[in-house]
């Protein structure tokens, strides 16, 4: 059915990669392009033989547009598929907007130079304007919105599991659960077990930007921001048992906050074991999540991607990780005039996943949306021109694609609410 470029070759495409071979009438011919094709190519070697995917692979700096323009020429894909990291988002979409191909990606914009004096200005009017100060946010990628529109193309943004499926949970309630939606927590819960003191489960440069940053969440209109790490609950997840979960910003807030103006409050909720919290405050007191390039030794060294090269790779971590992931939302809200509660929620298992296709559940729970948000593109199901979330299409053939393809997910109409 259709020809796919891949870009990337880490934890998350590796997963997503295997999804598409797995799904070869669909998926009939894929390129996976990278800055280290050695990767692209032992991945081609393994999966050649056990899928009617034509598989072909190709070296490219997707920091450069006009490398992304002569590969997207010469192999003249149907969709590409940005599963690099989110530093790639906008040369990436301009080489697709260039050469007149649909795009989708994983995780929104965000600069890799978070000193950049060009960015930084519109950074710091951002965070005067809306009230949150994560690096990054949607409007640099929905400033796209009618240069899409206007050549006929659809871009895809966050589809893996949370940006994605966590929407598409969002999208089923609103249509089937609910009249109106009053508040939306979602919850991240990562039961898994790697035996390492300190490792982090996808790029560690993007997790512990992340992780270190304020949190915040929507109220009433408007951002509410608080220190990171500051607003901890405990909650009893199906199948991993009694967590610490901690309030983060999180990118789905934005555009749902958009989507869904009625939605009173919505917040994101992940857990962390004292560790992992203990290891990242440490690190970041000595300043080992700068990303500040530093003079040692008569060379310039960016402390995260030092400490990035001493942590282990989150591909490795598939062999070690035990126990299951838990991640859905909780939504209270209004049917036929009564007040209900539904929780929409999916459960991974690491040792499954890595049986299945060498990666933990991270990596799995990510990579698969990714496989079903490229199959909703090429099947035509999701397109239309311009540039969307998930939230803003019909959410029942991507769940059932879920269900079919390893995530099936579950509702529970009688949740534990989150005070
Ligand atoms: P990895 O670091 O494992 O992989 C990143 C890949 O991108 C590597 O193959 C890397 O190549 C390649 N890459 C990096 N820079 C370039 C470049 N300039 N040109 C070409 N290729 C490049 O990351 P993950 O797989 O863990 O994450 C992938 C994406 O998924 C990220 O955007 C992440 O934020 C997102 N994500 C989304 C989640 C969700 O639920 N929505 C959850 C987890 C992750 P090389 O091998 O040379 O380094």
């Amino acid at each position: 059915m259709g020809k796919v470029l891949i870009i990337g070759c880490g934890g998350v495409a590796s997963v997503a990669i295997h999804k598409c071979c797995q799904n070869s009438e669909v998926f009939e011919e894929i390129c996976i392009a990278s800055r280290t094709v050695a990767k692209c190519n032992a991945l081609k070697e393994k999966l050649e033989g056990t899928t009617g995917t034509k598989i072909t692979t190709a070296q490219v700096d997707a920091d450069d547009v006009q490398q992304l323009i002569s590969l997207i020429s010469a192999y003249q894909p149907d969709l590409v598929m940005n599963i690099a990291l989110p530093y790639q988002d906008l040369t990436i979409m301009d080489a697709c907007l260039a050469c007149g191909v649909n795009y989708m990606d994983t995780a929104n914009y965000e600069p890799e130079n978070t000193d950049d004096p060009k960015w930084r200005s519109i950074y710091e009017k951002r965070c005067r304007e809306a009230g949150f100060s994560a690096y990054f946010d949607y409007s640099w990628q929905w400033a796209y919105r009618r240069q899409f529109e206007e050549a006929g193309l659809t871009a895809l943004l966050g589809c893996g599991f949370d940006p994605g499926v966590t929407q598409a949970y969002c999208a089923y309630a609103k249509k089937h659960i609910f009249d109106t939606i009053d508040t939306i927590d979602i919850l991240d819960c990562n039961g898994g077990d790697h035996g390492y003191a300190f490792a982090t489960n996808f790029n560690p440069e993007v997790n512990l930007r992340e992780v270190s940053a304020p949190g915040s969440y929507w109220e009433d209109g408007h951002w509410v921001e608080v220190p990171p790490m500051s607003i901890k609950r405990e909650y009893d997840f199906d199948q991993v048992g009694r967590k610490d979960m901690y309030l983060l910003h999180h990118e789905e807030i934005e555009s749902l906050a958009l989507n869904l103006p009625e939605v009173k409050r919505i917040r994101f909720f992940m857990t962390f074991g004292q560790s992992y919290l203990d290891h990242m405050r440490c690190l970041e007191d000595v300043g080992m999540l700068s990303t500040t390039p530093v003079a040692f030794e008569g060379q310039q060294i960016v402390p995260i991607k030092f400490l990035k090269a001493l942590l282990p790779d989150p591909a490795s971590l598939g062999p070690r990780t035990k126990g299951k992931t838990n991640i859905g939302c909780i939504f209270t809200g209004k049917k036929d005039g009564r007040e209900k509660a539904s929780y929409i929620y999916n459960v991974c298992d690491h040792q499954e996943c890595y049986r299945e296709v060498g990666s933990q559940a991270i990596s799995y729970t990510t990579g698969v949306p990714a496989m079903c948000g490229a199959m909703m593109l090429l099947t035509g199901k999701w397109n239309k021109p311009g540039v969307y979330t998930v939230e803003e299409f019909d959410p029942d053939p991507f769940l059932d694609a879920l269900n079919r393809w390893g995530l099936p997910w579950q509702i529970d109409d009688n949740p534990v609410l989150v005070d």
